[in-house]
């Protein structure tokens, strides 16, 4: 992946020459599905060391990205009201934008709700139920606090001893770059009892940090009274399902469906895979979901919607709002379809 600098350069050429504005007729589709995470004040500015500001922005920021979409002539659609247009198919009116936050952050209730409010924006916020329930290892964000406290780590993590200097910001970076992609890819359930282990040598209270920041189950119902949002399923652990064999991954989106039903008493219909991309969920998830009978499910595959999506709602790609790239015309550039067009090599459909 190229670095945030080179990235922005390219959005800034692609948007200051033009192009991006003549391609988009050819290459933007029939909508865009936004995934965001969190939404505080100051979200994603952070300075030093801050490996997860990527997923967070501002509440400004949201409301900006509403604006703009709503500026363009994109209609607010919530995700099933997308899918039953996708799927119904015919002529076609305005695009659609629509929204959806993952995860099920606090913040989501406390600082993007207001904002969906003020702009009557529909939107789904896919809830993992461990971290409803407060006992979920956040692997990324207990590395980051570790990290963040330490002057150096000495730790044993997938069968090696790293020994690193942790005593100043890029320090800091280098050990995250280090540490970060073996815990990702360690095995699910070594990767949260190393979490759980190593947080707690280091101080860490690992299930208050989920309670500080997730949404309790009274918090999620608070957040569905609204009738502008909905609540989907995102898994019971937030595991990468790809790792896991078929019953596992079959009963994390399934449990998790019926757990959130009880707690709402409303059927769910919607579901996101968690991490979402091509390395966490594939052809085989996308059947699972069906059989657990969503209507819709979401990746994080980048891209925009196209007709050609009907026949695969539970594949649908997003475009991630980054907290590294607050700025409208970086949007407005990722809206004109020409960053997806060349990351997926003009296939419109990435689905396999
Ligand atoms: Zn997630």
């Amino acid at each position: 992946m190229p670095s945030t600098a080179i990235l922005r350069t390219c959005f800034d050429v692609m948007h200051y020459s033009g192009a991006a504005a003549v391609l988009r007729p050819y290459f933007a589709g029939r909508g865009v599905i936004f995934c965001l995470h969190r939404v505080y004040p100051g979200g994603g500015h952070e300075t030093g060391f801050a490996p997860n500001a990527r997923l967070a922005v501002t509440p400004e920021f949201l409301g900006e990205i509403i604006s703009l979409v709503k500026g363009l002539g994109y209609e607010l659609l919530s995700l099933e009201q997308a899918a039953a247009r996708l799927w119904q198919g015919g002529t076609w009116g305005r695009p659609f934008a629509v929204f959806t936050l993952d995860d099920g952050y606090k913040d989501n209730l406390v600082h993007a709700l207001p904002v969906f409010r003020r702009h009557r924006c529909p939107f789904t916020v896919f809830v993992t139920t461990r971290m409803a329930d407060g006992n979920c290892e956040m692997w990324w964000r207990v590395l980051e606090h570790m990290i963040a406290g330490s002057m150096s780590v000495n730790m044993e993590m997938a069968g090696n001893c790293y020994r690193l200097e942790t005593r100043n910001d890029s320090q800091k970076a280098v050990a995250w770059d280090v540490l970060s992609p073996v815990l990702k890819a360690m095995p699910e359930h070594q990767q949260r009892d190393w979490t759980l282990r190593w947080g707690e040598k280091s101080g860490i209270d690992v299930f208050a940090m989920c309670r500080s920041a997730m949404m309790t189950w009274d918090e999620v119902r608070a957040l569905n009274a609204d009738p502008l949002a909905s609540i989907g399923a995102h898994t019971l652990n937030h595991f990468n399902l790809l790792k896991l064999d078929e019953a596992e991954a079959k009963r994390e989106i399934e449990q998790s469906k019926k757990r959130i039903e009880e707690e709402l008493g409303e059927p769910v219909r919607s579901f996101a895979y968690p991490y979402g991309n091509s390395d966490a969920a594939g052809p085989r998830e996308f059947g699972l979901a069906a059989e657990a009978g969503f209507a819709v499910s979401v990746t994080t595959r980048h891209g925009l919607v196209f007709e050609g999506h009907a026949q695969h709602l539970q594949a649908l790609p997003r475009i991630m709002v980054s907290g590294r790239f607050q700025k409208t015309r970086y949007m407005e550039t990722l809206l004109s379809g020409v960053p997806a067009a060349l990351m997926n090599r003009f296939q419109r459909v990435n689905v396999a």
